[in-house]
């Protein structure tokens, strides 16, 4: 397995990676790829006009450093747990569906735009960019952190990925976490396992945190053979983690040895 930008190391300044130096930076890419679209790109993040991400927005990106970070729900700042998680009773459908969890970046600034540009604005050309943000994060963690994210990646048997429902898919044109549960795969070398269906229609977004915990119960189904298997389970945005943690509750269900999560971005 490749770093093939490293951005997170450079970024978090936990020094460099040792196979890093041959692969261009990530900004340039986005760049070059930029130039060769044949509509003007502007930034998901901030609108400039130039790259699809543009250098300042990857700046700005509040990266969650995997040594500090609570590995059952990924919350930054947890040396071990987060406050949430350490509080008895709290998150624990959580920390019984997910064996770990990490997070590329606070749900900040330019995050929610970018995701939102991706999901909603059908800008799909930011599945690889999203790819590999998770790659860099799940690669950079079980280097730094290994007592406790070792192996996230190069222990996993398969990459499963949080579905979108029948409802969602008709009305973006393809499944968000699909697409960049594909490229992320092709990067790691670790297999796709299209794992779940989703049912139910409704949208998350605008419900409080109780409700949201009810309506995630039983709406997956596991479709694949996962028994005995480790999975890395990948979906975008972390809020009270009930969708991954009930995602994941189903997949352990069908038999699944290991579910950790990973997840683009935590509310926190
Ligand atoms: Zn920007
Ligand atoms: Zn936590």
């Amino acid at each position: 397995m490749k770093s093939h930008l490293n951005i997170l190391s450079r970024l978090q300044g936990a020094g460099a990676l040792p196979f890093a130096d041959e692969l261009l930076p990530f900004a340039e890419r986005v760049a070059r790829e930029a130039l060769e679209a044949l509509s003007p790109t502007r930034c998901a993040g901030c609108e400039r006009a130039g790259a699809l991400i543009c250098q300042d927005c990857l700046a700005a990106l509040t990266l969650i450093d995997p040594r500090h970070s609570c590995t059952r729900c990924g919350a930054p700042f947890g040396d071990l747990l987060c406050t949430e998680c350490s509080v008895e009773g709290t998150s624990s459908a959580m920390s019984e569906a997910l064996d770990r969890c990490l997070a590329c970046a606070v749900y900040a600034h330019p995050l929610p735009r970018i995701i939102k540009a991706y999901k909603d604005a059908g800008e799909r050309r930011l599945a690889p960019y999203l790819a590999e943000l998770l790659y860099d994060t799940a690669l950079h963690a079980q280097v730094v952190a290994p007592e406790r994210l070792g192996g996230v990646l190069s222990g996993a048997d398969a990459v499963a990925f949080v579905p979108a429902t029948a409802a969602a898919f008709r009305r973006r044109g393809f499944d968000h976490m699909e697409a960049i549960a594909r490229p992320f795969c092709e990067l790691s070398g670790v297999p796709l396992l299209d794992a779940l269906v989703k049912y139910g229609h409704g949208d998350q977004r605008e419900l409080g945190r109780e409700e949201r915990r009810e309506r995630a119960q039983g709406m997956y189904e596991t479709v694949e053979d996962v028994h005995g298997r480790r999975l890395l389970l990948i979906d975008d945005v972390i809020t009270t983690g009930a969708t991954m943690a009930t995602a994941s509750a189903e997949l352990k269900r069908a038999g699944a040895a290991a579910v950790d999560g990973i997840a683009i971005a935590r509310v926190w």
